[in-house]
């Protein structure tokens, strides 16, 4: 029998969201889908698969050995994305904290690379912790990401997934407002639910 984990994750495997190739901060908002069924697949559940997630979109390399507390750096920066993404398509005020948060993590100087001196090779410069010097410039590149994508004329066309319980931010083309063909059809078959019983 399966897991219910391996099962919500496969439910969780769309298409990638309009948007979401141009934009890491769009994947990185969408990193976490509420299915049907209160189901949440949260794609950085674990280092390994953030590590997954991060080496696909080429912001990290596929070894880069992520710590628990990296794949938390990077799940608070969600939170801090979908909060400005939210503000943004609802026309409304960003919250302070979440501003400053993409601010820090734009700015944050990466861990410099230090002088080393091996005894028989002489001189070289490495990173004291690469692991962090990853995960920072990872962030730090979403975080610019997410600037950009507010200030950019893509911003207009910014909208939050019109198909319930889905949680998918995308960058609409035309009238469509959802994130993938299986919302707009939940959407559809809803309406059609909803006219069937008002007639009945
Ligand atoms: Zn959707």
């Amino acid at each position: 029998m399966r897991r219910v984990e391996e099962f919500v994750m496969e439910e969780a495997a769309l298409p990638s969201a309009p948007g979401e190739a141009e934009h890491p901060a769009l994947a990185l908002a969408n990193s976490a889908v509420a299915l049907p069924g209160g189901h949440t697949a949260d794609l950085l559940s674990s280092p390994a698969r953030a590590e997954q997630w991060l080496a696909r979109r080429e912001l990290a390399p596929a070894d880069a050995g992520l710590a628990e507390v990296c794949a938390t750096q990077l799940r608070s920066l969600r939170e801090q994305v979908r909060s400005l993404l939210a503000s943004r398509a609802a026309g409304l005020p960003a919250l302070p904290a979440a501003v400053k948060a993409i601010n820090d993590a734009m700015t944050r100087v990466p861990t410099a690379s230090l002088l080393l001196w091996d005894e028989r090779t002489g001189p070289y410069r490495a990173a004291p912790h690469p692991t962090t010097a990853i995960v920072e410039h990872a962030l730090a590149v979403i975080a610019a990401d997410t600037a950009d994508l507010l200030t950019s004329s893509d911003a207009a066309r910014l909208t939050a997934c019109a198909s319930p319980p889905c949680n998918r931010f995308l960058l609409k083309h035309g009238r469509r407002q959802w994130c993938s063909t299986r919302c707009g059809d939940r959407a559809r078959a809803a309406r059609a639910y909803a006219r069937r019983t008002a007639t009945d």
